[in-house]
């Protein structure tokens, strides 16, 4: 059985088979996690994303990554939180780490590393939208060596401490 990990960092750092990228519908680029991606793979991971016609809400898309240490991006866009009901946003953030994990299995993809989808900007519950990540993980993770959840801020950091202190 594979391995689910959470750590604290920056995902861009990290050398794995597909880092996911938390994007928005356009696929045109951002800030949070989005707008640091595209600083490290550079310009020709946007003008890729150029040719994807957008993606949407709990879709995926898959793209090389340039400059980063990883060997692809899977972009998938998060429900922004008080557009939905919560059952129809939690749906959602479900499908986000769903079709990330069918995608990169389908590529034969190992190891993948995962930011808290939705949960900065768009507003998730930062505790509500861990376990959703969690939980999805947990049903996929034989399909793979490692799969990663990345928290970037002390808060969330401190959450997963103490709701899953068995994947620190
Ligand atoms: P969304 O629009 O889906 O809410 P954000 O990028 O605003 O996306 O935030 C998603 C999560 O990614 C937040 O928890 C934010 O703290 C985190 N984040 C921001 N930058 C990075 C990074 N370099 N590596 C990992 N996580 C990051």
């Amino acid at each position: 059985m594979g391995k689910i990990k959470i750590i604290k960092g920056d995902i861009t750092k990290l050398s794995c088979d597909a880092i996911v990228n938390a994007a928005n519908s356009s696929l045109l680029g951002g800030g949070g996690v989005d707008g640091a991606i595209h600083r490290g793979a550079g310009p020709l991971l946007l003008a890729e994303c150029r040719t994807l016609g957008g993606c949407r809400t709990g879709q995926t898309k898959i793209t090389k990554s340039y400059n980063l240490p990883s060997r692809f991006v899977i972009h998938t866009v998060g429900p922004v939180y008080f557009e939905h009901t919560p059952s129809d946003a939690e749906a959602l953030l479900t499908s986000c780490y769903e079709n990330s994990l069918n995608l990169a299995k389908e590529k034969g993809l190992k190891t993948i590393a995962f930011p808290l989808i939705s949960a900065g900007v768009y507003g998730y519950p930062q505790s509500d939208a861990i376990k959703v990540a969690i939980e999805t993980m947990k049903l996929h993770q034989n399909d793979f060596d490692e799969i990663t959840l990345v928290l970037f801020g002390e808060r969330e950091f401190e959450i997963a401490k103490e709701d899953y202190p068995e994947f620190l």
